[in-house]
């Protein structure tokens, strides 16, 4: 009974996790799940939508405005991360209002030299485009590159736009501020969890401070940590897991573009698979296809229920038995005993098995 039921009621969990959208890479994957104390987040992509608007353009040169943002598209023509893809919908949008942006999407895309590129992961992007050298990041790039800028303090995620025609010639010639939205389940995910006995939620982002509390504070995470580079988040999980006891997991839950490492450190790696990137997917355990965040909260309750399940079975086949056995050992049982303590019990720990596939909530 318990040979055939226990993976049994794995496979109906795992079966009754897809029907709601998660999928979770196998039984020992549940087992953590169900031992989740901790869930630490990304933020970008994964409690917001990923989904950028260009809110306001700071100009610092006598470039004009068309003129920050194309640059700004010419460096993010070959990223994927949401911020390039939110500069370059504005470019669009702008050339097609006629704002004196001359140049189409389609002309920058195909004059681009796509050798001449680099993504800097947690800080942004370099390229090269007729000559010119362009810088588009975070005021860390800036910071970094001795690129002098005017900080803008506006509430968003700024990205700064330098330019130059070598690398000691380089100004920064404009700001521009996106906003991103937070997810509409994000806050009643976090609340899911603590009502669900996940006792500690915590957020990392490479965002800065001030939208990272914005976010936090908004949908109930109190724990924090901002302007992280991808290698900092490792770390910073590092710091969760050593203050954890041994019988409490740690989930991370990311969409993948800056934090594949954390998801693949982390006791059990969730990954957004509507925006995450394919190297998320295969390094997460656990794939959240619709990016919902309060699917969480569902994956580790399916994860519990599964191995109550579990548990009931190998209980109750060994217990009956057991008892079937004592009773035979001082006659009061018959043949039909031993046929219902064979048979029998495996038919009712299957159906009990099966019981898994069904989640409501
Ligand atoms: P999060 O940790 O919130 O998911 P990321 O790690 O993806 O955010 O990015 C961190 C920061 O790095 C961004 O807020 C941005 O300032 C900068 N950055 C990363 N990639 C790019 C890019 N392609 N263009 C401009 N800035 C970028
Ligand atoms: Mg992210």
């Amino acid at each position: 009974a318990s040979v055939i039921s226990v993976p049994l009621s794995f496979f109906a969990g795992i079966g009754g996790a897809s029907a709601n959208g998660i999928l979770i890479k196998g039984s020992t994957y549940m087992e953590i799940l169900a031992k989740v104390g901790t869930v630490v987040f990304d933020k970008t992509g994964t409690l917001t939508k990923g989904n950028f608007k260009v809110v306001d353009i700071e100009l610092y040169s006598d470039k004009s405005e068309p003129d920050v943002l194309k640059y700004a598209t010419i460096a993010e023509m070959n990223s994927n991360h949401p911020i390039a893809i939110s500069l370059r919908e504005a470019y669009k949008i702008k050339t097609l209002q006629g704002e004196g942006a001359k140049d189409s999407l389609e002309d920058i895309e195909n004059s681009v030299d796509n050798d001449n590129y680099e993504e800097i992961s947690g800080y942004g992007i370099k390229a090269v485009y007729n000559g010119e050298l362009i810088y588009v990041g975070n005021s860390k790039l800036m910071d970094q590159l001795n690129i002098s800028y005017k900080a803008c303090s506006k509430l968003g995620t700024v990205v700064y736009v330098a330019v130059g025609d070598s690398a000691d010639n380089v100004n920064c010639i404009g700001s521009i501020v996106i906003a991103d939205e937070i997810k509409t389940d994000s806050k009643e995910a976090i609340k899911k969890l603590s009502e669900g006995g996940v006792s500690k939620t915590v957020m990392l982002t490479g965002d800065r401070k001030n939208i990272a509390e914005y976010v936090g504070n908004n949908i109930g995470i109190t724990d924090i940590y901002s302007e992280l580079l991808p290698g900092d988040k490792v770390d910073k999980l590092e710091a969760v897991l050593s203050t954890v006891e041994t019988n409490s997991k740690v989930a991370f839950v990311g969409d993948g573009i800056n934090d594949a490492p954390v998801l693949a450190r982390a006791d059990v790696g969730i990954a957004m698979g509507g925006l995450g990137q394919d190297a998320a997917i295969e390094a997460a355990d656990v794939v959240i296809m619709d990016d919902k965040p309060s699917n969480i909260a569902k994956a580790i309750n399916i994860s519990k229920k599964t191995l109550r399940i579990v548990k009931q079975n190998i209980v109750f086949a060994i217990g009956i038995k057991i008892l079937v056995m004592i009773m035979a050992a001082v006659g009061m049982a018959s043949m039909w005993y031993a046929v219902f303590a064979d048979v029998g019990v495996c038919f009712i720990a299957i159906l009990n098995a099966l019981r898994a596939m069904k989640y409501k909530g």
